[in-house]
This record gives C-alpha cells, sequence and structure tokens, in this order.
C-alpha cells in the first residue's frame, strides 16, 4: 500500500508523540504497512512508531509478555520462545505488527484458535487528549472488548499485554488434490484434523489442490501424523500458489519445528513480495461455511482470471466488539488477486453479491465493496462502539476517511 499522507512522524519519544497528536488535526498511526485498502491512511500525520520503544517483556510466571506496538511478529515470537512460551495462533505472514494486526482483527486458522487479537490481554493507549490509557481485560470488561479490534480509532497503541502458551512443536503436512465433496461430506472433520488447517483453491474446479496441515506434536499425547485420509501426500515442498517456488514457505513435509517456524505459510528470514497482488477475505459463520463454498465455486470461472489462489481457514468465536469472529465460530474465505485494480474489483463485487444472505464480514484490512450501513448491520455491538469511539476521540482526531465512511456513512 503507497500512502497518501502529507507527512510521516517518527517520533522517538512519548512526549514526541503527544506533541505530534497536539499538533494535527488527523493522526493516523501506521503499522507495518501491510493492509490492503486505506484503513492506515491519512490526509493529516502519518506516524510510525517503529522507533518509540522496540521493547518485548516476557513474565514467564505469569506467562504473558507486554511488547510495544511497533514490534513486528517474527521479532516477538523469537523472544517468546526464548522462554520456552508460545503465541496461540500466527497470520500467514510473520513480518507484520502487532498492535496493526490486531487492530484489524487479523487471524490464522484452527477451530479452536481465536485471532490473534484474542491473546490481548491488556491494551495501552495515547488517547487524543495526550492522556495514557489503559484498558485491562479483568477490570475494564465492556470497554475493553472494544478497544482491541479498533481500526486505530481510539489512540496510538503504545504497548499490548498478551497471554502466552507453553512453547510447542509442529510438523506441518500438506495434502494435494481434495475435492470440496470432501468438505460436503465432512467439514468437520477436515477442519479439526491438525490444529491449523488452511485449504487452497485456485477455483478452476471445485477442488482444493492443496491442503496444509498443522500438527501440534504434544510430547507422548498425539500421534506423529494428523488423521487425513483424503488427497495424496505431496511429494515436494509447495508454495499455496500453484508453480510459485516454495523457498519461502515455512518448512513442510512432517518436519518437526518450533510453533513460530510452522504456524506462518511464509518464513520470517524472507520478504515476500507482497506488492504483487491484492487482497480480500470474508468471514462467515461457521453454520453457512458450506453454503459459502457452494457460492464461491459457482463463480470460479468468474475468479480464475484474476485469482492467484483463494484459502480457507477457520477462527474460534470471540466477543471483540469489532472482531470478524465476533460472537460466532468462523470460516474465513480468502482471496489473492492479481494486482490489477480495475480487473479485480468487479469481481470483488460479484463475489459479495454471491455471498449475500450469509453474513459475511470483510477482513478490515483487505479490500472490499460492502456497502458501510450493510456493514454496521453485521456487527451487533457497532453502537456500543461509536458511543466508545466518540467519548475518547470526540473531535475523530484519529478519524480517516475511509474509517469515516465505514462508521458513519451510508
Ligand atoms: C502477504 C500478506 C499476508 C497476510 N496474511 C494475513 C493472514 O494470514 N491473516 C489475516 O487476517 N490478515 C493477513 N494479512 C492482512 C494483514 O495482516 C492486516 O492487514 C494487518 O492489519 C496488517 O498489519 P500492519 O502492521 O501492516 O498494519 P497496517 O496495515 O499498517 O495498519 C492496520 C491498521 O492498524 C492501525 N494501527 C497500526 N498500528 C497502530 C498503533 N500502534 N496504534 C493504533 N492503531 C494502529 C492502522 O492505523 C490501521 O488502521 C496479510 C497481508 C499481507 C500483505
Amino acid at each position: 500500500m503507497v500512502f497518501s499522507a502529507g507527512r510521516v512522524h517518527r517520533p522517538a519519544t512519548l512526549d514526541a508523540l503527544r506533541a505530534i497528536i497536539a499538533g494535527s488535526p488527523r493522526v493516523r498511526v501506521l503499522g507495518s504497512g501491510h493492509s490492503f485498502n486505506r484503513v492506515a491512511d491519512t490526509d493529516g500525520a502519518l506516524v510510525s512508531i517503529a522507533g518509540l520503544d522496540r521493547g518485548v517483556d516476557v513474565d514467564p510466571v505469569a506467562r504473558t509478555v507486554r511488547v510495544a506496538g511497533g514490534v513486528r511478529y517474527a521479532e516477538l515470537a523469537r523472544a517468546v520462545h526464548g522462554h520456552g512460551l508460545a503465541l496461540h495462533t500466527m497470520a500467514s505472514l510473520p513480518h507484520i505488527s502487532v498492535a496493526g494486526s490486531v487492530a484489524t482483527g487479523t487471524h490464522g486458522s484452527g477451530d479452536t484458535s481465536g485471532s490473534l487479537a484474542t491473546a490481548v490481554r491488556t491494551v495501552e493507549l495515547i488517547t487524543a487528549d495526550g492522556e495514557a490509557l489503559t484498558l485491562d481485560r479483568e477490570t475494564d470488561g465492556e470497554r475493553f472488548a472494544g478497544s482491541v479490534v479498533a481500526l486505530g480509532t481510539l489512540g496510538v497503541v503504545t504497548a499490548l499485554t498478551l497471554d502466552l502458551v507453553p512453547a510447542f512443536e509442529v510438523r506441518q503436512f500438506v495434502r494435494t488434490g481434495v475435492p470440496l465433496e470432501v468438505l460436503e461430506e465432512h467439514f468437520d472433520a477436515v477442519t479439526s484434523a491438525a490444529y491449523s488447517v488452511s485449504l487452497f483453491t485456485d477455483w478452476s474446479a471445485p477442488r482444493f489442490g492443496q491442503v496444509w496441515l498443522k500438527h501440534r506434536v504434544d510430547a507422548g499425547s498425539d500421534p506423529s501424523e494428523p488423521d487425513f485420509p483424503w488427497g495424496a501426500p505431496a511429494t515436494e515442498p509447495l508454495h499455496p500458489v500453484p508453480g510459485m517456488p516454495a523457498t519461502h514457505c515455512t518448512e513442510q513435509r512432517g518436519v518437526p519445528g518450533p510453533w513460530h517456524a510452522r504456524l506462518p505459510h511464509f518464513r520470517a528470514e524472507f520478504t515476500p513480495s507482497n506488492g504483487e497482488e491484492l487482497q480480500s477475505e470474508y468471514l462467515v459463520p461457521r453454520r453457512h461455511a458450506l453454503a459459502a463454498l457452494r457460492a464461491v465455486a459457482a463463480l470460479g470461472p468468474v475468479l480464475a482470471p484474476v485469482l492467484q489462489i483463494c484459502e480457507v481457514r477457520t477462527v474460534a468465536a470471540d466477543g471483540l466488539w469489532l472482531s470478524p469472529a465476533e460472537g460466532r465460530d468462523t470460516v474465513a474465505l480468502h482471496f489473492t488477486w492479481i494486482k490489477d485494480t480495475a480487473s479485480v474489483m468487479p469481481v470483488v463485487a460479484r463475489l459479495e453479491a454471491a455471498l449475500e444472505g450469509l453474513d459475511a464480514r470483510p477482513h478490515w484490512g483487505k479490500v472490499f465493496t460492502t456497502a458501510p450501513a450493510e456493514l454496521r448491520d453485521l456487527y451487533p455491538r457497532m453502537a456500543d462502539f461509536l458511543g466508545l469511539r466518540e467519548s475518547l476521540d470526540p473531535a475523530g482526531r484519529f478519524m480517516n476517511g475511509f474509517v469515516h465512511r465505514l462508521l458513519y456513512e451510508d
């Protein structure tokens, strides 16, 4: 994403950050800039807090970590792993910032794994009046639930405290050629076959070219392979997009390795060429998963010319007001498109029409055309969120045109 902000500020101290907030009628924070729409953009001051603080403080007894908002997951994961601890989930890419990912409800996959935001226990913000505000899951229940996935509208998130779990090992297996019919008959068995399951298809046919199974190896308990009697084992490492080299992908073929080197699809040490694509994603209630998959499969010929790959994942329900998985176990249908906005956007609109009636919530950080009023109706706690936002930032200092339209316009 290329940003149109008048000026990018990189404060080195909290006082410098406060001065920027006080001096600008409009402020937005930029994480690692991996969103595909204008959610992080501003016509005022764009702030990067990457230089503010790089703190990652692990508390091994409480099993928590306090992490500065600008830190990226790859760096966080290394620090946490050094203490024998882990995050419960990771997104496909470890290069994204913690605060930026949490702000949009970014997720990985797993029937029992909530999004990255569900690990958050405490949010530390600098609000529009320059005050430091800490919201805690235990003591600020309601306001906390509105403050985690908040699209950067409540203030600058300077640090987050996250829950950790004991470190674990994962073996990643890839199966090829699984027909959609298998999901029609065994949906729950497929998505629960491993700790994290991702299904990839280009919709040239109603079948999944690849199924990635991230199988947790808990000492003495689990079998060494997932129970997955469908498709054929891959004979070589694969990239989710057919024909692309697997060099940047995390280790496959069942080689055991630490959670942070298997849960993402892409290796931390390589930088994927994320400028070469657009992305969309729709999160539907799990009960609508098959209807959604059938609707998308029927659109195959329309999707194929602009689609690089579609990925299907599952996300456990949460209680965070603006989380796309709020209140419902979720199936996420992700689309990596070619980078040709003019050709892609009409297809996105067709896709949204096909998903109508299935309560599909678009990913906040990807491209979509859902009408704002319709979008707001998909979130039962939207009015509470708007009340919280207005109480913390009555002048709309942390709004931008994109977010204003989604939250207030038709
Ligand atoms: C190759 C690739 C793979 C991806 N894989 C996944 C995936 O597996 N799952 C998934 O769900 N998404 C995925 N995404 C989307 C991506 O994770 C989200 O768009 C995420 O929000 C990007 O984080 P970021 O740090 O780049 O945030 P940005 O895009 O920089 O910002 C996102 C939002 O967060 C706000 N923000 C950032 N930092 C702060 C802060 N300190 N305080 C307050 N607000 C802040 C911004 O203002 C903006 O509103 C992927 C994107 C790419 C490019």
